[in-house]
C-alpha cells in the first residue's frame, strides 16, 4: 500500500525562504497577522488531516466508487467519505481562506493552496467535493447580489453546503456557445431552468446537506453563441426566506459516468427539469461570472497534479531504495546483498528526479501564483492589484497545462520505477497515473490552455504581459549576473528569455498571415513558456540554497536542492530547443495532410 508524508519542509522553504510570503503579507492589512509561525502551525495540522483522514480512503474509494439509486436519484459515496467530510467540517477546514464576513478564518489563499496540495496527494477524488465549493464561493463572492452572498456563502464557508460548476452538455464541452439549456424568467424574479448537463463533478452526493449548482443557461431572447449565456444558482434543496432548507428542486442526477480514474468522485449527468434558479451577475454575461470560478478551478487542477506528482514520487523513491535488481554498471554497491537496489541505475534516478523536479518546481509556481491571487484581491495599492492580476492571468494556463502534463509524465515515470508492480493495483501507482489523466482534460483541455496563452494572453496584447514576466528574469540576471556560482542556473533562463522574444514575434508574424500557424505552435509554445517559468523558479531556489551553504548552513536540504536544480537544467530544461524546432516546423505538416487523414 502506498504511503504519504506531507512535504512541510519544502513548503516552508518555498513560502518563507524563497518568496518571503510573510513580508508580502505585512503590506496587506487583512493578512498582517499571518506570520510564518501561524502559517506553519496551520499547515502542520492540515498535513495530519490529509495523511490520517483522507489518504487511508484513497485506494478503497477507487475500488468502491460512487453508487446512484435510480429511484431516489441519490448518490452514495465510498465508505468513509461522508464521515471524513463531517470531520473536515467540524474542524473548520472549509473556512480556512474564506472571508471573515461569511464566517471564514481569513487566512491567505496560499495557505489553502498548500493545504489542498496535500489533500490532492492524499485523495484527489475526495478533495474535489470541497475543492469545487471554493470555486463556486469565489464566483458568488465576486458576482452574487448581497442577498445571494448572505444566503449561500456562510453555508459554503462552513462546508454545510458544497458547490458545483455545470457547464458541459453532451454536444458541447469546449464550445460552450453551442449550449442549449434554457432559463425561462418567472414573475417572482426567479428562472425555470431546463436542460441536461453531463460530466458534473461532485454533482450529487451524500456528504453535505445541500448542493449549490452554478449552471450556465440561455435566456429566451439570448443572442446566439457564447455572448448569449447567463449564470444561475440552482440549489438542490430550495432555501426558505429564513435560510432553512425547503423542498427538493428538480435538479436530479440521471446517471454516473464509469470512468478511468477519480472513482470516488461522482461525475454526474444532471437533469434540470424546470428547476428554480436565480441569476448571478448580468443577463448574457454568464461567462464573465463563470470565469472567476474557472480561473480558480484552473489553478486548482494544476494543484491536483502537483499533489499526485509528489505522492507518486515519495512512493517511487521508497521503492527504488528497497527493490533489488541487477548490479550497478559501475560495480556492486550493496555487496552484502544478492543485487543492488534499483536506485543505483542511472535511468531509475532520471525517473525519480524528473518527478522530484516537477513537484518542487510546480510547488514554487503554485505558491507564487497563490500570492499573486492574494495580492490581486487584497493589496491596498491598486497598481499592485492590477499587476498581480495580469501576471496571474498569464501564468494560469501554464499552471493548468504545464503542471498537469508534468503530472502525467511524473506519475507514469514513478509507475515505471515499480516495473510490473507499478501496473498492479495494490501498489497504488496506477491509480495516481489514472487519477491524474483527467487533469489534462477538464477545465479546458490543455490544448485550449495553450491557445489561451499564445493567442489571447501573449499575441493578444503584443507580448506586454510576457514582458512583465521577462522583467522578473531580468531582475534575477541583474542580481546574479556576475555570480559565477549562479551562472549554471541563471544563464539558461536568461538565454531562453531572449529566444522567447524572437520566437514569439516569429509565430505572431506567421499567425497574422495564417491563423492555423498559432494553433499549430500553441502546445509547444506553452511548454517552452512553462520551462521558462520553472527555470526562473529553479534559479531562485538555487540562489537561496547557495546563499545558505555559503553562510555555513550544513542542512543537507540545501545541497539536495542544488542537485535537483542541476538535474532540472541538464536533463529537462533542454527540451525547449526541440519544442521550438517543432513549433517552427509550422502548420503545413499538419494541415497539408488531407490524403494522410482520408
Ligand atoms: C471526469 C470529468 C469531470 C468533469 N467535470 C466537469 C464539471 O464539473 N463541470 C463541467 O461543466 N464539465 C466537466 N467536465 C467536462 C470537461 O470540462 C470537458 O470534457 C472538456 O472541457 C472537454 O470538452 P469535451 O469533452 O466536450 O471535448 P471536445 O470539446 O469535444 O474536444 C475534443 C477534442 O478536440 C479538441 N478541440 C476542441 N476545440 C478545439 C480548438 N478550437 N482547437 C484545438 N483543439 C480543439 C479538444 O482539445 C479535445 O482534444 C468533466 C469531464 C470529465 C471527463
Amino acid at each position: 500500500m502506498p504511503t504519504y508524508t506531507p512535504p512541510l519542509r519544502d513548503m516552508r522553504f518555498v513560502m518563507h525562504e524563497v518568496f518571503k510570503v510573510s513580508d508580502e503579507f505585512k503590506a496587506i492589512p487583512r493578512y498582517a497577522e499571518a506570520d510564518a509561525d501561524t502559517i506553519n502551525a496551520v499547515l502542520e495540522e492540515a498535513g495530519k488531516f490529509a495523511a490520517e483522514v483522507t489518504f487511508p480512503l484513497n485506494a478503497a474509494g477507487d475500488v468502491e466508487g460512487c453508487k446512484l439509486d435510480p429511484a431516489t436519484h441519490e448518490v452514495t459515496t465510498p465508505a468513509g467519505f461522508k464521515e471524513a467530510y463531517a470531520k473536515f467540517v467540524e474542524a473548520g477546514w472549509p473556512a480556512l481562506s474564506c472571508d471573515p464576513e461569511f464566517g471564514g478564518q481569513g487566512l491567505p489563499l496560499v495557505v489553502n493552496q498548500c493545504f489542498y496540495e496535500m489533500m490532492n496527494s492524499a485523495n484527489q477524488a475526495w478533495t474535489m467535493y470541497p475543492g469545487l465549493t471554493h470555486g463556486a464561493y469565489a464566483a458568488l463572492a465576486t458576482h452574487g447580489t448581497p442577498e445571494q452572498r448572505k444566503t449561500y456563502l456562510p453555508k459554503m464557508t462552513s462546508g454545510e453546503w458544497t458547490g458545483t460548476m455545470c457547464l458541459t452538455e453532451a454536444h458541447c464541452g469546449t464550445d460552450l456557445g453551442l449550449m442549449r439549456t434554457k432559463a425561462q424568467p418567472q414573475a417572482d424574479g426567479s428562472y425555470r431552468i431546463t436542460g441536461n448537463k453531463i460530466f458534473i463533478s461532485a454533482g450529487e452526493h451524500d456528504m453535505a446537506e445541500n448542493i449549490v449548482h452554478l449552471v450556465l443557461a440561455r435566456l429566451p431572447d439570448a443572442p446566439p453563441g457564447i455572448k448569449g449565456i447567463s449564470l444561475f444558482i440552482v440549489p438542490k434543496l430550495l432555501v426558505k426566506a429564513d435560510g432553512s432548507l425547503g423542498e427538493r428542486n428538480p435538479v436530479f442526477c440521471g446517471g454516473l459516468e464509469h470512468k478511468m480514474g477519480i472513482h470516488g468522485n461522482a461525475t454526474a449527468q444532471i437533469n434540470l427539469d424546470g428547476a428554480t434558479g436565480w441569476m448571478v451577475g448580468q443577463p448574457n454575461k454568464g461567462m464573465q461570472a463563470m470565469f472567476v470560478m474557472m480561473n480558480a478551478a484552473r489553478l486548482g487542477v494544476g494543484n491536483q497534479s502537483l499533489g499526485l506528482t509528489e505522492v507518486a514520487y515519495q512512493n517511487a523513491l521508497a521503492y527504488a531504495k528497497e527493490r533489488l535488481q541487477m548490479r550497478s554498471l559501475s560495480g556492486a554497491k550493496a555487496k552484502d546483498k544478492p543485487a543492488d537496489p534499483i536506485i543505483v541505475h542511472p535511468d531509475v534516478r532520471k525517473m525519480l528526479l524528473t518527478a522530484k523536479a516537477y513537484a518542487e518546481g510546480g510547488r514554487a509556481l503554485l505558491v507564487f501564483c497563490s500570492v499573486l491571487l492574494d495580492k490581486s484581491h487584497f493589496h491596498p495599492d491598486e497598481k499592485v492589484r492590477q499587476d498581480s492580476d495580469e501576471l496571474l492571468s498569464l501564468l494560469t494556463p501554464i499552471v493548468k497545462a504545464f503542471t498537469t502534463d508534468n503530472g502525467h509524465i511524473a506519475t507514469n515515470a514513478c509507475l515505471q520505477v515499480f516495473g510490473g508492480h507499478g501496473y498492479i493495483h495494490e501498489w497504488g501507482m496506477e491509480q495516481f497515473a489514472r487519477d491524474n489523466r483527467i487533469n489534462m482534460i477538464y477545465e479546458g483541455t490543455n490544448t485550449i490552455q495553450a491557445l489561451d496563452l499564445l493567442g489571447r494572453k501573449v499575441l493578444g496584447n503584443n507580448g506586454a504581459t510576457l514582458k512583465k514576466f521577462g522583467k522578473l528574469v531580468a531582475q534575477l540576471v541583474q542580481e546574479e549576473g556576475v555570480n559565477e556560482d549562479m551562472a549554471e542556473f541563471v544563464n539558461p533562463v536568461a538565454y531562453l528569455g531572449e529566444q522567447m522574444t524572437k520566437f514569439t514575434t516569429e509565430i505572431g508574424f506567421r499567425g497574422f498571415q495564417n491563423p492555423d500557424e498559432v494553433g499549430a505552435a500553441a502546445v509547444d509554445y506553452l511548454r517552452v513558456a512553462g520551462h521558462l517559468v520553472h527555470g526562473y523558479f529553479w534559479a531562485r531556489m538555487a540562489q537561496v540554497a547557495l546563499r545558505e551553504i555559503a553562510a555555513g548552513n550544513t542542512d543537507p536540504f540545501y545541497r539536495a536542492k542544488l542537485q535537483t536544480a542541476r538535474f532540472y537544467f541538464a536533463k529537462l530544461f533542454p527540451e525547449t530547443a526541440m519544442l521550438m524546432r517543432t513549433a517552427r516546423a509550422g502548420a503545413r505538416p499538419l494541415m497539408d495532410t488531407d490524403l494522410a487523414l482520408a
